[in-house]
């Protein structure tokens, strides 16, 4: 579902991303782990189109994202093909970005209706269903300042699936949250991933990383530093980086 291939990506001279090669496969769920400032946040920028890549090569289910090739040239796309690309992903942000004036069923029926074309009683009911699917049924005429932050989320949770992505990608989910409402918000993320959803996860969480990941990325410095099988990666660290950071978090 993603394959970067050597990607890099600098801002200024800070290259940010060191020629990262990594793969998602489809239904695979990836946490991704590493210090603040190693990259992660960019990474996830990239795949979705936030982040223009410098060097390397970056596929999303096959299709080179941002980019055309014609024999052995690029041409970037324009913003309306790279827009296109970008409605089949679904991002989830730490600080969750609701449309403060709208409710939490205005909020996941918005996209659908505007960019999708889907019709207002097609949308309204979907987006019902979605709420009911992350714990929500009783709160879809809320406004976001009438709900808890894990609420909040799992409104922004259900907006990005009411697009029907093929891939979702969450930066730090539950960093912003008071520690009594991460447990809600990460088991829609287990639900979620136990429908086969491609999902890419940026989390200090080691525990849902252990349980729920099928794979886990250490990221230090721009470089991929070890990956591999969390329960390996998580309590048997090869790299001195790793358990240097490991021994810090857990
Ligand atoms: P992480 O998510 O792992 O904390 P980021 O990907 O957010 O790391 O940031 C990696 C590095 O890139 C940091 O040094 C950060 O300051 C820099 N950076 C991120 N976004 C920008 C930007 N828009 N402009 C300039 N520098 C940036
Ligand atoms: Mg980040």
């Amino acid at each position: 579902m993603v394959d970067a291939v050597t990607l890099s990506k600098s801002f200024g001279s800070n290259e940010v991303l060191k020629s990262i090669s990594l793969q998602v496969q489809r239904g695979e769920v990836m946490c991704v782990i590493g210090p603040s400032g190693s990259g992660k946040s960019t990474f996830l920028r990239c795949i979705n189109h936030l982040e223009r890549i410098d060097a390397g090569r970056l596929y999303v289910d096959g299709q080179l994202v941002g980019y055309r090739q014609k024999g052995d040239k690029l041409y970037e796309l324009k913003p309306s093909e790279a827009a296109r690309q970008r409605r089949d992903i679904g991002m989830v942000f730490q600080h969750f970005n609701l449309f403060p004036h709208m409710t939490a069923l205005e909020n996941v029926v918005e996209a659908p209706i505007r960019v999708k074309g889907v019709s207002k009683s097609d949308a309204l009911a979907r987006g019902r269903e979605l709420l009911a699917r992350v714990g929500l049924a009783q709160q879809s005429g809320h406004y976001p300042s009438q709900l808890s932050g894990g609420q909040q989320q799992r409104v922004a949770i259900a907006r990005a699936l009411a697009m029907d992505p093929k891939l979702m990608l969450f930066d730090e989910p539950t960093s912003a949250l008071d520690p009594e409402l991460v447990g809600e918000v990460l088991d829609v993320m287990r639900g979620l991933a136990q429908t086969g959803m491609t999902m890419v996860v940026v989390t200090h969480e080691m525990g849902f990383a252990r349980e729920v990941g099928d794979s886990v990325v250490f990221m230090d410095g721009g470089v991929v530093v070890e990956a591999g099988d969390p329960k390996e990666v998580l309590t048997n660290p090869q790299h001195q980086r790793t358990k240097a950071f490991l021994s810090k978090v857990l």
